[in-house]
């Protein structure tokens, strides 16, 4: 019987850089490919060679869209890999989007980098240009999902909605007679927009996600939270911030504001999506309606766009955000980056920090040593453009609106699979949250499951 191999190159200790090399019958396929975030020894990752020439590699097949899951793209096509990108249609799409906006990215840190000799590099390059990410675009081959796909002669993908974001699966990967399955990130289940996670069959080697295997989401019911906030905002006649990130978040926020206007649970008071990455990521989504759960298609069959409502306004350039400044009244922003990191949402807090009328709320995960996690934390003032500004306005938590699964969702989806599977390999957590979710997993299901360590391979 001839071997699988599986390198874990990435997600693995950590929960970005998501990449898994499959070795089977002289052929190299790469699942996902990922760009390391966060701490700056991750960062480094980013610039170490794979441990083989990209150009030995025959096919790349993506879970979903996000960055950490597709942002090493450019880099790999630049390293010398020629085969084809495999994703779902909606991924395909949204991609697009997030590789040209990295670059971009990259290009503009080394720029900074050079003008301000800051970076030991001299000069200082970026990881990839807009060009690279150009050139691993058009490598970027759309497969159905629920369908297996024979991609190499021997080896099919069956791509399942995973319920993550739009275009997010999980991944069963035949390859002769066995078999590996690989979670992806894994939604939550009666969330808004996308229908749950499938269940999917298991096989040989089970590789599952584990960001929230350690802790349960809070399920305080979301649009009560919205109602009650939406009131307040209207009441104080001033402006709710919202930093979120731009695909996923800001759509769902976007369908709940517009539900419980159509409803009328709270005032209509105008919405401004004020980041062109979310304005994109909601044309995209609008553009897969297929993809939406019945609860969105009743809302499509009766003529209503569940994504939009009378008063959303979405402001494209920099002009009509810096207009926005002048807005008097209720209203709402919702503009990225989701821990205020950077991004549009900076300078509406630099306007309204200092106002008592003004409240901000947030929405996600606040890393440490972010503007989102000082804010959260009561800093009274915090630095923004160099200068110090001080806290004046309310500061609000939303929480239920995470796009991962945590423990009890990931456990219930897991239930829902058929069939034990051999070996598990616990990947994209955080130590603390893998090595929990592992010993879980083995006491509820006498699974053999660990948690992988970057670098290491299993044969199957
Ligand atoms: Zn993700």
């Amino acid at each position: 019987m001839e071997q699988v191999k599986v390198h874990f190159l990435g997600a693995s200790g950590t929960v970005t850089g998501s990449k898994y090399l499959i070795e089977y019958s002289g052929r190299r396929i790469l699942v996902d490919c990922g760009l390391f975030q966060g701490r700056k020894e991750l960062r480094d990752r980013n610039w170490k060679s794979l441990p083989v020439p990209p150009s030995s590699i025959s096919a790349v097949i993506l879970t979903h869209a996000h960055l950490d899951h597709t942002g090493y793209l450019p880099r790999l096509v630049m390293d010398g890999f020629s085969g084809p990108i495999y994703c779902t249609a909606p991924t395909k799409e949204l991609t697009k989007f997030i590789l040209l906006d990295s670059a971009f990215l990259q290009e503009e840190e080394a720029r900074f980098a050079n003008e301000k000799k800051s970076s030991k590099h001299k000069p200082a390059l970026p990881l990839y240009t807009v060009e690279d990410a150009e050139s691993a675009i058009k490598k970027l081959t759309v497969i159905p999902k629920s369908v297996n796909s024979e991609i190499l002669p021997g080896v099919k993908v069956f791509p399942l909605c995973s319920g993550h974001i739009l275009g997010a699966v999980s991944l069963t990967i035949t390859l002769g007679n066995k078999r590996i399955v690989f979670s992806g990130d894994v939604g939550r289940y009666n969330v808004p927009i996308l229908p749950d996670p499938k269940p999917v069959e298991h096989g040989e080697l089970f590789i599952c996600e584990s960001t929230y295997g350690d802790r349960l989401h809070e399920h305080n019911n979301i649009e009560n939270q919205l109602i009650e906030l939406i009131n307040k905002v209207s009441n104080k006649q001033g402006p709710l911030l919202i930093p979120s990130f731009a695909i996923g978040r800001s759509q769902h926020l976007l369908f709940l504001l517009s539900k419980l206007e159509r409803e009328g649970k709270i005032p209509a008071i105008p919405v401004y999506i004020d980041s062109p990455m979310a304005i994109n990521a909601t044309e995209i989504y609008q553009q897969f309606k297929y993809d939406f759960d019945d609860e969105a298609s009743d809302i499509i069959k009766k003529g209503l766009d569940p994504l939009s409502s009378k008063r959303c306004h979405f402001l494209r350039t920099a002009d009509e955000s810096k207009k926005l400044n002048k807005t008097k009244g209720a209203f709402v922003v919702i503009a990225g980056s989701g821990m205020a990191t950077g991004g549009r949402i900076l300078h509406h807090l630099a306007r309204w920090l200092p106002y008592q009328e003004a409240t901000v709320a947030l929405v996600g995960y606040q890393a440490e040593a972010t503007r989102g996690r000082q804010l959260q934390e009561g800093e009274p003032s915090i630095k923004i453009y160099g200068e110090h500004i001080q806290v004046n306005a309310e500061v609000v938590n939303l929480s239920g609106l995470s796009a991962h699964g945590d423990k009890e969702e990931l456990t219930t989806w897991l239930k829902s699979c058929s069939q034990s599977p051999e070996q598990v390999k616990i990947v994209h957590g955080e130590p603390a949250a893998s090595s929990s979710f592992s010993k879980h997993l083995n006491k509820t299901f006498t699974w053999n499951s660990s948690p992988a360590v970057h670098g290491e391979i299993v044969v199957i």
